[in-house]
Formats: C-alpha cells, sequence, structure tokens
C-alpha cells in the first residue's frame, strides 16, 4: 500500500462525489481511499471563496513510500497506589484527571457546580427568570465553562501538538464530530460539548476515576510545603496529589489559595463589552453574499493598534451565535458568547475589548488580590447599573460619538438590555481605546455601525497568574499544581486542557 499526499481547492458546496472524481483525476487509479488532513476556507478573495483541502490518498496503485506516523502522545498504565485530587472539571481539570486515571493514579474529580443535565436545566431557568443559580451557571458545573462555551477549538501555540490531538481524539470518541481533527478552525457547539463532557465522564469512571458534584472545596490544609487535604461542604479528603482547576471565575478559590500562601502576580488581560449584528450583515460584508453552501457562517477577526492607547481586538466570534450571562454570582454582571454547531441563529457576536495593564493604567504596583477587588468591583458595578441581569447597550455609533440615540436594534441577549451610555461605566482609557478601535473596525467593514455593543466582557484571559516551577509545581509547594485558565497560563478550552495534561503527566513517572 503507497500513500500520496495532495493539495486541492474545492468549490465550498462541493458533494464527496466531486472530491472523489478529482481525486482520481491526480491519482489516475480508481482504486483508492482518502482520508481530510486539513481543510480551511479561503475567503480572501469574494470572486473566488473555496475549500483548501489537504488530503492522504491511499492505494494498491501508489507506488511512493508510507507517509511517516505522526506521534501520539502515549500513557502508560501502571498501578501506582497514589490518590489524587483535581479541584474542577473545566477542560484543564478534566483532562488532567482522565491522562492520570489512565496512567494508574487513584483520581477523584471534586467539581462545585451539578452535572451537566442538571446545568442545563439551572441555565435555562435562569434565562427565563433572571434567579441565578450559584451551582448551574455559564461559569460552574461539569465541563466547566468549556461546557456552554462556543466550542471553538483553535489555539496557535506549537507546543501542545501532542495533547492537542489526544484532546480532539478523545472529542471525537466521546460523540464530537470527526471534522474537528482536520479543520482549521474547529468548531463543536454548545450542543455537542453537553453530550461530550457526560460521556467523557462516563469514560473516566469506566477507568476507575470518582466525581463528586456540588462539592466545593472550602479549605486547604498545608504543612511543611505539602498539601495534607482540603475540606469541602461534603468532608474532607486527603491526598498525595492536588491539582486545582478552579478557571477564572472562581474568585472566592483565587482568594483562598493566596491566603494559603500560594503565589500569584498580577498580567495584562482585556476587558470590553460585546457587540452584535445580524449575521447576515457579517455574510454579505465578508463573502459579498447573504450564503454560501456548504459553509456555515461568516467569521471575522479584527484588530487595531494606535499610539498612545491601548491595543483593541475582537475576541471569541461566535458567528450565528448568541450573548449569555456568563457571571458566576449574583451580584456580578458578565457577558460571553457561544453558538450551537450549526451556528444557525440569525446574529453574529464577538467581544471588543482592550488590554489592561493595571498597574500602567492604576500607576502603582497591583497585587493579585487587588487586581480580583478590582476586576469584582467593575462586575458588581454593572449588575448595579440595572439592578440585575439586564445589561447596558448602545449601537457602535453611538459608542463612537458619545451621544445616546437609543437606536439598539433587535438582540440575542435573552434577559434584556436597557439603552445606556454604555462607555461611561467602563474605565477612561479602556472607553477610549475602544472607541479607536470601534472607528478601525466600522472602516473595515460595511455596515460595520450600526451593530449594537453591550454589557461587560471581562473574561479573555485570567488577570493574575500563579508562580510556578519548571515541573509546574506552586513554588513553595511539593505536591500542589495550579492548572488551566485560573493559573493564567492557558486561555481557551484546548490551550486549557493541554495544560492540564502537561502538568499531570509531569508527575507520572
Ligand atoms: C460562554 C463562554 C464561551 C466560551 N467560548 C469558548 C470557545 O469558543 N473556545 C474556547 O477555547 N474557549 C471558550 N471559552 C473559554 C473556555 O471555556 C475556558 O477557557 C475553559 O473552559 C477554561 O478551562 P479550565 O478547566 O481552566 O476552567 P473552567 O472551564 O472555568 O473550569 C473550572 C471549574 O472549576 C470549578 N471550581 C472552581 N472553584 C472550585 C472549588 N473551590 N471547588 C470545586 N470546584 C471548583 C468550577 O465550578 C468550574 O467548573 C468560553 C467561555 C464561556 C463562559
Amino acid at each position: 500500500m503507497g500513500y500520496k499526499s495532495i493539495s486541492l481547492k474545492m468549490p465550498t458546496g462541493y458533494s464527496e462525489d466531486s472530491l472523489s472524481k478529482k481525486i482520481k483525476g491526480i491519482v489516475k487509479t480508481g482504486n483508492f481511499s482518502y482520508s481530510i488532513e486539513r481543510k480551511s476556507l479561503d475567503a480572501r478573495k469574494k470572486s473566488n471563496i473555496h475549500w483548501e483541502l489537504k488530503i492522504i490518498v491511499s492505494s494498491n496503485d501508489i507506488k511512493q513510500e508510507p507517509s511517516q506516523k505522526i506521534p501520539e502522545l502515549e500513557l502508560i498504565y501502571r498501578k501506582r497506589n497514589k490518590r489524587v485530587i483535581v479541584v474542577g472539571s473545566g477542560p484543564a481539570g478534566f483532562f488532567a484527571a482522565y491522562v492520570l486515571q489512565k496512567s494508574g493514579y487513584n483520581t477523584m474529580i471534586i467539581e462545585r457546580g451539578t452535572e451537566v443535565g442538571k446545568r442545563t436545566i439551572g441555565i435555562s431557568k435562569f434565562e427565563s427568570t433572571g434567579i441565578f443559580n450559584p451551582v448551574s451557571n455559564y461559569a460552574f458545573g461539569e465541563g466547566g465553562a468549556g461546557t456552554f462555551s462556543d466550542g471553538k477549538l483553535t489555539s496557535r501555540s506549537k507546543r501542545i501538538s501532542l495533547e492537542k490531538k489526544f484532546i480532539l481524539k478523545s472529542y471525537v470518541e466521546a460523540g464530537g464530530p470527526k471534522e474537528i481533527l482536520y479543520m482549521t478552525h474547529p468548531h463543536l457547539g454548545s450542543d455537542n460539548l453537553k453530550i461530550i463532557v457526560k460521556n467523557l465522564r462516563h469514560k473516566f469512571e469506566y477507568e476507575g476515576g470518582t466525581i463528586l458534584f456540588e462539592t466545593q472545596m472550602k479549605d486547604i490544609h498545608v504543612n511543611n510545603g505539602k498539601v495534607t487535604g482540603i475540606s469541602t461542604n461534603h468532608g474532607d479528603f486527603d491526598a498525595d496529589y492536588f491539582f486545582i482547576a478552579p478557571g477564572h471565575s472562581s474568585y472566592d478559590t483565587y482568594r483562598l489559595l493566596i491566603s494559603k500562601g500560594v503565589l500569584f502576580h498580577s498580567k495584562n488581560f482585556a476587558i470590553g463589552s460585546r457587540m452584535e449584528h445580524p449575521q447576515e450583515l457579517i455574510n454579505i460584508a465578508q463573502w459579498g453574499r447573504s450564503s454560501l453552501p456548504g459553509v456555515k457562517a461568516a467569521e471575522y477577526r479584527l484588530t487595531s493598534k494606535g499610539e498612545n492607547r491601548e491595543h483593541v481586538y475582537s475576541f471569541c466570534m461566535c458567528p450565528g451565535g448568541v450573548i449569555v450571562p456568563a457571571s458566576a454570582t449574583s451580584d456580578t454582571s458578565v457577558v460571553n458568547g457561544m453558538s450551537r454547531y450549526m451556528r444557525d441563529n440569525k446574529f453574529a457576536n464577538a467581544a471588543c475589548v482592550a488590554t489592561i495593564n493595571i498597574g500602567r493604567m492604576l500607576k502603582k504596583e497591583v497585587s493579585a488580590i487587588k487586581t480580583i477587588d478590582w476586576l469584582e468591583d467593575l462586575e458588581r458595578k454593572f449588575y448595579k447599573f440595572t439592578d440585575g441581569f439586564t445589561i447596558p447597550g448602545c449601537t457602535i455609533s453611538d459608542f463612537i460619538s458619545g451621544n445616546l440615540t437609543g437606536n439598539l436594534s433587535d438582540f440575542s441577549y435573552p434577559l434584556g438590555v436597557t439603552q445606556a451610555p454604555l462607555w461611561e461605566l467602563l474605565p477612561g482609557n479602556v472607553q477610549t481605546a475602544m472607541r479607536e478601535g470601534l472607528k478601525d473596525f466600522c472602516n473595515r467593514m460595511n455596515g460595520f455601525e450600526t451593530g449594537n455593543i453591550m454589557g461587560l466582557e471581562s473574561k479573555t484571559s485570567a488577570p493574575i497568574q500563579v508562580e510556578r516551577d519548571k515541573q509546574g509545581l506552586c513554588i513553595g509547594f511539593n505536591n500542589l499544581y495550579v492548572i488551566g485558565e485560573g493559573s493564567g497560563f492557558a486561555g481557551g478550552i484546548i490551550s486549557s486542557a493541554a495544560d492540564g495534561i502537561k502538568s499531570a503527566i509531569s508527575i507520572v513517572s
């Protein structure tokens, strides 16, 4: 059997039949099978939007040498008689626990939120009543912030290619679409994620792992640089190793870790608001037409740099998606975006954020704890403004002009939008930078100024970073790891999960 790697261009609405015919024309035989290695949309020229495909064709009629085997993450099972507690069932905590359990550790996950079924009910009740549920919300519960997320699986880091492959394969084995293995912009959607996290939990339990829901770590017992145990609302637990994967919304967990001597420092992050447009407007701006066969919805990615102001960029664009209330507590207001696999909602949303260097902004050194306090105060300010989870918003052109016209158009956010001078609620330097950034965006996309902008987006990445050594151990501790987005070393589903895997592997000897 020989293999041949070929690159092809195909029209957006191509059929499997037409692809097979094209391959046959190239390899000059009808006796072959093929697999797609990479698929990306080239939309640079509106008159010639097409898929770029890299395909591996295998056939007895092909004489080339077999292709090189791409390395895989190898996990060797050995009974290790060591107990591990992982706090948090998000991508970082789950994948750390999964790898450890598969390698022979006795692993238990503790999750403050509910399992995904209850969580789905909790979130839908929240969105219909506005009554917040502290254990079933967009931040907390099975699968962490990653479950009711948009499920974009992009990550640009080359250092995590083995881990990324393992994560994507695990998602496919748990029911995810196979295309995530080769799309350059893979996307699961929250409908798939709900099923996947449950199936992954069953696999973890089948391997012998334990998971406790609605169980919150409330205290950590430390003796001489060693964590000896943790206290939860369901009793105390001890273990040999502790992996804390709290995400970046769990401010009480951050405060607990800091009070126990875990070292964190402030880092750069970004804040802003969510922009929203009719998806059709974005399709026309990007493709020159309202729809394209074989492609779900158009995306965009915009950046704007200017002198003497912070960098502004669009973040976490959700084509065909909705804006959601992503608060982690009952008195803070935060928005985020998500979509279903089909990306078939009539709106497109994305964050518009400006970078924050808190020390530069406040003109003093700011400790990790003060940074958390500052961010939480801002999230509370947005809550207090409407006295609930209704969010302030205006049109993009109002934000730019600083003049509220009251022309807000239709929106997807489920708990209502109050027309307000949104810019006044944001810190001065963020306001100025966003205004300039939005002007730039409007110059680049037709009709962009007619969109809405709303709420507070404060969760692009963690505002603080843990201090850890080369093995990933928290400085000053010999069995404690803080991993994933909450560590400040990762952001997003793939990099958080990969950070969990790398940290777990560091103890597998
Ligand atoms: C609406 C939305 C859309 C998003 N869309 C995308 C996207 O498309 N692509 C992408 O890459 N990223 C997306 N993200 C971000 C992504 O979800 C996170 O980067 C990722 O989930 C971080 O993983 P993590 O495991 O580090 O933390 P998390 O997923 O935040 O998980 C942390 C878990 O720890 C638990 N926990 C915290 N403290 C305790 C405690 N004391 N005791 C017990 N349990 C505790 C929490 O309940 C939570 O379940 C989105 C986020 C949201 C909210």
